[in-house]
């Protein structure tokens, strides 16, 4: 029997999100936030064209790709690196700065990968109690000690949906210590619609220790190909480039994030519709009775407490599909109307 390492006898693997179906087949999946449309005929085709060079390996240093979203944000082609999936250009930023004995701080609860990520690297996690549905970034700042290498700041957060305001934001950052790596992770930021939310870009300017990770899979709808990137100085695009495993960023994906961006107007505009529905399902909601924290994110949050599970076998009576967090509450991605309509009945019954 080989010898394990010993934390993964306490490690549970990621759990992603599954589809259910209604005794007549129905089957609206809201449990990963994913974008509910189908991919554009443009990205299909450049996906297609794609395919015919599958038997090389892919461009190792993405540079058609690292230009694009250089481009796209104004940003020096070397603040940008990628990686297949933003969760792994994560796991890239912790396998840099992860000396033994390093601590990573976190909210909690957050995304759910952060424990995960931080077991592998052997760093420990430092996990500090959301306040209400928000960051407790006054408790954040106060977790930092001399052994703390990173910090995971989810703006917005999953899976609660709430956002940090900029002030807020920018106090924060200044009583951070320089040597301290600040990971803001704005996957769901196509979506923020509140200007007083920042954005990334503008904090990490000034900021050397400040880096942005994004990602293709939500707002552009790549989830299945896995590719996320992050902008940050140069010596922290750098220490991302070097973490990378080879050839990680596949040539499909790689094509397919170009096209994308390329087609970007048609992708925001169904980013729009998701928001527009976002507002429709949360203001449904409240009338139905329940309270639901503001979403900046294409999901809305129902914090459940023990009746959870129970709210998730009733969504999936319906064949929506919802992300439930035993104990705590339920996070339910906003997808098309038939889908968020489904859902809403779920929720108007189990209401009673
Ligand atoms: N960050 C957050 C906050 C997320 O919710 C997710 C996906 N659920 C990710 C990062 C990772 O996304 P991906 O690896 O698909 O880019």
């Amino acid at each position: 029997m080989p010898r394990f390492r010993q934390i993964l006898d306490s490690m549970a693997p990621y759990k992603p999100g599954k589809a259910v179906a209604a005794s007549d087949g129905r089957s609206y999946k809201l449990s990963s936030n994913e974008s509910p449309y189908d991919p554009l005929p443009s990205v299909v085709e450049a996906i297609a064209e794609g395919a015919r060079h599958i038997h090389r390996y892919p461009d190792a240093g993405a540079v058609k790709l690292t230009e694009a979203v250089a481009e796209r944000y104004g940003v020096p082609f070397d603040h940008v690196a990628l990686g297949p999936g933003s969760v792994t250009v994560q796991q890239q930023l912790l396998e840099a700065v992860g000396d033994p004995g390093a601590e990573v701080v976190y909210a909690w609860r957050s995304f759910e990968a952060y424990p995960l990520l931080c077991d592998l690297a052997g760093v420990r996690s430092v996990r500090v109690p959301l306040a209400g549905e928000d960051h407790d970034l006054d408790a954040m700042a106060t977790a930092i000690n001399d052994d703390t290498r990173l910090i995971f700041v989810c703006n917005p957060n999953n899976p609660t949906s709430t956002a940090i305001r900029r002030a807020e934001l920018e106090s924060f950052l200044d009583r951070v210590p320089e040597h301290v790596l600040v990971v803001l992770d704005e996957a769901y930021r196509e979506y923020v619609r509140d200007e007083d939310v920042p954005d990334g870009l503008a904090l990490y300017q000034d900021r050397p220790n400040v880096c942005v990770v994004r990602t293709f899979s939500k707002a552009y709808g790549l989830a299945g190909l896995r590719v996320g990137y992050m902008i940050a100085h140069e010596p922290v695009a750098a220490a991302v480039r070097k973490t990378i495993v080879p050839f990680a960023v596949n040539h499909l994906a790689q094509v397919a994030a170009i096209a994308s961006l390329k087609a970007e107007d048609e992708l925001l505009e169904r980013v729009e519709h998701v928001v527009k529905e976002r507002t429709r399902v949360r203001e449904a909601l409240i009338a139905q009775g329940w309270t639901v924290p503001h979403s900046e994110a294409n999901f809305v949050w129902l914090r459940l407490g023990e009746r959870t599970m129970d709210f998730a076998a009733a969504c999936a009576v319906e064949g929506v599909a919802v992300r439930p967090f035993a104990g705590e509450g339920a996070r339910v991605s906003i997808g098309d109307p038939e889908a968020n309509d489904a859902f809403l009945t779920a929720a108007s019954t189990f209401r009673g």
